[in-house]
């Protein structure tokens, strides 16, 4: 990463909800940043708006259809890629310092893995990638000069607690499982990083979705508009339905296990309706340390794109005399069973989830299309689960596998429930 002169920024994914608050953050700092590269998946007319603004020297589209329709809406002299690696390559090819990844899902893991093997600083805000790539994304941030800072707000909100502390830096963690109990009740000699010894556990915050407080039978008729209306944040469809789901808060367990090297069972979620706290750090003496600040992504995009510095302006500064009451309280989870699916999931480690991922991409867009009940979106997960046996993932190629086969699974499932009765389901 530079220290002087404006960082050369590519967002890919730039006409996102993500992207385009990042855009507002580059507008909001001038002289911070040189946008040289912006991508989409196929919303060209966006993209070249974009690209007018800011003036990269690249734009991408994933989608090859779109090539001539964006090529002649970009200004003259911007380099046009186009195709499924295409977004992938100007990671390397745009000479980013700093590459955004605000790719939807995971489409988003090539973006992931060509920014850390080319020795970049990634911003993720693709967790999908991180969390179905697993070992090998962890392989790629041991790269020289490769530096991981999570977008992610519940993420971004722990790395600034742990940095506070000495905690955190931008290198991968030395990985910790879940201490292994030998005959006498103690752990049985697994090696702690002496740093880490002084951290208990982890709290994620969960808005709990628009669904908080109803039970499993009142969650069996809830509508996609139900679950699009999310009470405290405004992001893209996917997430807001794993938000509905908590399967989104599951995904961040597991995102925080492979960001922070900490064990399962030192990862604990609370519902924070308000979504100020936007994750927390327990230490052995008891003291928690927090991060609070108004639900506005641009801050988090800030920190990843300029830490150790910080932004100039706030997005999302709290006024304590408005700001009234914090709630919190513990997760439904047999209400929400997504929860419970990812934790397993994690624990099984490997490509399990990647399975998890790709079963819940197929499920959400089930639900989203019509075709699944609500409900059903963690029975899908579960029984897919159920019939996956996962492995240790070599390369990009075993990751592959693990998110089709999951998806052919969740198909396989999906079609089944699509075609019964929806009375009396059960998770697992
Ligand atoms: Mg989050």
């Amino acid at each position: 990463m530079p220290t002087e002169g404006p960082r050369a920024l590519y967002i890919a994914g730039s006409t996102g909800s993500i992207g385009t608050q990042a855009l507002d953050v580059v507008r909001a700092s001038p002289g911070h940043f040189d946008v040289v590269a912006l991508s989409a998946a196929r919303s060209v007319t966006v993209l070249a708006e974009q690209a007018r603004e800011f003036g990269p020297r690249f734009v991408a589209v994933a989608d090859p259809a779109k090539a001539a329709e964006l090529s002649a809406l970009v200004p003259a002299g911007t380099k046009v890629l186009a195709g499924d690696g295409a977004l992938a390559d100007l990671a390397t090819e745009a000479g980013a310092d700093v590459v955004l990844n605000a790719v939807v899902g995971f489409a988003g893991l090539r973006v992931t893995l060509a920014t850390l093997e080319a020795g970049k600083r990634l911003a993720l805000a693709n967790k999908e990638s991180l969390v179905a790539g697993g070992p090998v994304v962890q392989r790629a941030w041991a790269t020289p000069g490769a530096e991981l800072l999570p977008v992610d707000s519940e993420h971004s909100a722990l790395h600034q607690c742990l940095a506070g502390t000495g905690l955190a830096g931008t290198a991968p963690p030395v990985q910790q499982a879940d201490p292994v109990q030998g005959t006498d009740g103690q752990d049985a000699g697994r090696e702690q990083d002496p740093r880490r010894r002084s951290l208990r556990r982890l709290v994620l915050t969960a808005s709990g979705g628009p669904f908080r407080g109803r039970s499993r039978d009142q969650l069996q008729a809830v509508t996609v508009a139900d679950a699009l209306a999310h009470p405290t944040w405004s992001m893209g469809p996917k997430i807001t339905v794993d938000s509905s789901t908590l399967m989104n808060k599951g995904l961040e367990v597991i995102e925080a296990h492979l960001l922070f090297g900490v064990p399962y069972s030192q990862i604990d979620v609370v519902v924070h309706p308000q979504s100020v706290v936007h994750s927390m750090v327990e230490m052995t003496d008891g003291a928690t340390i927090a991060q609070l600040s108004l639900p506005d992504m641009r801050l988090p995009i800030g920190y990843a794109l300029t830490y150790p510095e910080r932004m100039a302006v706030a997005f999302g500064a709290l006024d304590w005399g408005a700001l009234g009451r914090l709630e919190f309280e513990l997760p439904d989870t047999e209400a929400f069973g997504c929860l419970a699916l990812a934790y397993e999931a994690g624990r099984r480690g490997g490509t399990a989830p990647a399975c998890l991922n790709g079963a819940n991409e197929v499920a959400v867009a089930g639900f989203l299309s019509g075709r699944l009940a609500w409900a059903d979106i963690p029975v899908v997960v579960a029984r897919t689960m159920e019939r996956f046996v996962e492995a240790d993932p070599r390369d990009l190629d075993d990751v592959l596998a693990a998110d089709a086969e999951g998806r052919a699974l969740a198909g396989e499932v999906l079609a089944q429930l699509a075609s019964g009765p929806t009375e009396g389901r059960r998770v697992g």
